[in-house]
């Protein structure tokens, strides 16, 4: 039976470049999940975005002396480029700058406000009067009243790590001017968390004996440690999406609220550009269908608590008010499988030191399947891991080069100087050939069932094992000796390796979309293992912007034994991977930092 699989993935903050660990920790195992269930027969859809609001882009804004509009299209632009230089299949990756983000977030919260889940509280908050503005926390300067480091921001103290109430600053000053502010008294929505804790504790109860042990410790245990209490989600800013209620002028959802709503209103955008505009209802409304969430560690209390808690209270008047549809409710999330964070030659990633392996740079240099390939292999699924680039090197020429790469090399040219370059005809199998095939042909069992509990490593360690029985049968016969003897045999362990590889190819291509897909043309094959994956304009009421779609329509792979007929016409091979030249491990080293 086909199911709907809402695969949500983490939205990158358009105000930095993407690095390793974040594609690790959240952006590459999602594609593989999704990849996975695509061709296991499920109906995906994978959505994410640009978060484009908020005030680490309006603060970016203002040292490049530029727009928070022109801050936020720069750094998409390069999330694009690099998402479709990784392969990274997002049925839509769009930003929460559009149109439809910002009717889907105000009908959230105006849902909200109608359960009684919202309340209003006066608070105080620094006031520029040279800029007739309130000051976001990050926008004031002063003396830590913890430590009394002279430079701490209002949110946080970098001398002594506290975060700090920016209220309680001493001499402070605006970010941006040097003024002194003042305080003044502002008014803002807060989301009663403590009300909806209940059923937030009951939901999370439900998963308990299936989430990472992490998750359920960073939510489940933190509430039951300490209550739920009302959270501001608006802010006096004008960088964002406005607040639907009259009288609220100026003042904008807070970006943390808004940007998870990016995952169901990513959902209606894809409807509505596909040309389905009720669609997204299959993975919204359907009881059955099953939302994963692929995040980083530092985004759990948000997913795992705050979301859910929206979703939740949120009930069926977001249809109602969205799109006067009575009598549904939006689904929670099934799973919040969240990575731990991946650590650079021993240190901290760190992208205002350039201490970080960013992505698009890495390659300019690199094919992205080996760079899959090491960050599946080293995936912070438990603990944190380290990127290290003499183990990168290894891992490419020792692993993936050795035991997958070379294994075509070493029967394709017998088919072609013996066979003309089609599959031989092997007649009746040995045993020896019928067990190698049984053994690769479990593989979509254990494979499968290891990526869809989202263990990546796991999975991709089970494919590269069958790799290397593979090479161990093809030692055992050598068809290059049995030819020069026994042409019928060597048909036979031609032919069985050819059709293990072809499996293979399969078992891998969640992982190594490219190679997979080439190896899959090299074996005789006219329609695509996946579809394919472009950009497009879309205008709307805010202008337009940039998306990446994924187009399933040719995709052909099914996720099953190789049928590999007799007979089928191969293409020559080309290499699938470089070996690479290992005295570079010294030169990326010393890049770092630099
Ligand atoms: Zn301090």
């Amino acid at each position: 039976m086909s199911k709907n699989i809402l695969v949500s993935v983490a939205w990158p903050y358009a105000n930095s470049q993407i690095h390793v660990g974040n594609i690790t920790g959240s952006y590459l195992p999602a594609d593989i999940f999704a990849r996975y269930q695509r061709l296991a027969g499920n109906r995906v859809l994978m959505v994410s975005g640009s978060d484009a609001h908020g005030t680490p882009v309006t603060v970016r804004a203002d040292a490049e002396q530029t727009t928070p509009l022109q801050v936020y299209q720069k750094y998409h632009t390069g999330f694009l480029e690099l998402f479709l230089k990784l392969g990274l299949a997002y049925d839509l990756f769009t930003s929460t700058h559009t149109h439809n983000h910002f009717k889907v977030s105000q009908s959230i919260f105006l849902a909200l406000l109608k359960n009684g889940y919202l309340y209003t509280e006066r608070q105080q908050q620094w006031y520029a009067a040279a800029q007739r503005r309130f000051l976001p926390d990050r926008y004031v300067e002063g003396t830590c009243y913890i430590c009394g480091y002279t430079n701490a921001r209002g949110d946080q103290c970098d001398n002594c790590g506290s975060l700090l109430d920016a209220t309680q600053l001493i001499d402070p000053r605006s970010k941006t001017d040097g003024s002194t502010p003042e305080l003044l008294e502002t008014e803002h929505f807060y989301l009663d968390l403590g009300k909806l804790q209940p059923e937030i504790v009951e939901f999370l109860r439900q998963r308990q004996d299936y989430w990472r042990p992490n998750v359920i410790r960073q939510s489940l245990g933190q509430i039951l440690a300490d209550d739920l209490h009302g959270r501001a989600i608006t802010r006096d800013l004008d960088w964002g999406i406005p607040v639907p209620v009259e009288g609220w002028e100026g003042k904008c959802l807070y970006v943390w609220f808004e940007a998870v709503i990016g995952y169901l209103s990513a959902a209606v955008e894809w409807s509505q550009v596909a040309g389905e505009p009720d669609a997204w209802h299959d993975w919204w409304y359907e009881p059955e269908a099953r939302a994963y969430y692929f995040i980083g560690k530092d985004n759990i209390p948000f997913h795992a608590v705050i979301w859910p808690a929206q979703l939740k209270g949120a009930g069926e008047w977001f249809g109602r008010i969205f799109e006067e549809r009575s009598g549904t409710t939006l689904i929670l999330p099934y799973d919040v499988p969240a990575n731990e964070f991946m650590n650079l030659e021993g240190q901290k990633i760190s992208g205002s030191r350039n201490w970080a392996v960013w992505g698009l740079d890495f390659l300019s240099r690199y094919d992205p399947d080996p760079l899959r390939y090491y960050l599946t292999a080293n995936m912070p699924e438990s603990k944190d891991t380290d990127w290290d680039w003499q183990e990168f090197f290894n891992r490419n020429n020792n692993e993936l080069l050795a035991t997958w790469g070379n294994l075509p090399n070493r029967v394709f040219p017998i088919a072609f100087r013996h066979w003309e370059g089609v599959v031989p005809e092997p007649g009746e199998l040995r045993p020896e050939d019928k067990e190698i095939l049984a053994v690769v042909d479990a593989g979509f069992q254990v494979v499968g069932e290891h990526i869809n509990a989202v263990r990546l490593r796991a999975g991709l360690s089970e494919a590269m094992r069958l790799a290397t029985e593979v090479n161990k049968y093809l030692d055992k016969f050598k068809p290059w000796f049995e030819i020069k003897t026994d042409r019928q045999a060597a048909a036979k362990s031609v032919y069985t390796a050819l059709r293990a590889i072809d499996s293979l190819k399969v078992l891998l291509s969640p992982f190594l979309p490219f190679t997979s897909e080439r190896l899959h043309t090299y074996l005789g094959y006219t329609q695509p293992l996946f579809g394919e994956q472009a950009t497009e304009v879309i205008q709307d009421q805010l202008g337009e912007h940039t998306v990446l779609r994924y187009r399933p329509e040719k995709a052909s792979g099914k996720w099953a034994p190789s049928q590999l007929q007799p007979g089928q016409a191969l293409n020559q091979l080309e290499p699938l991977f470089r070996k690479l030249d290992e005295s570079l491990v010294t030169e990326e080293r010393e890049r770092l930092g630099q």
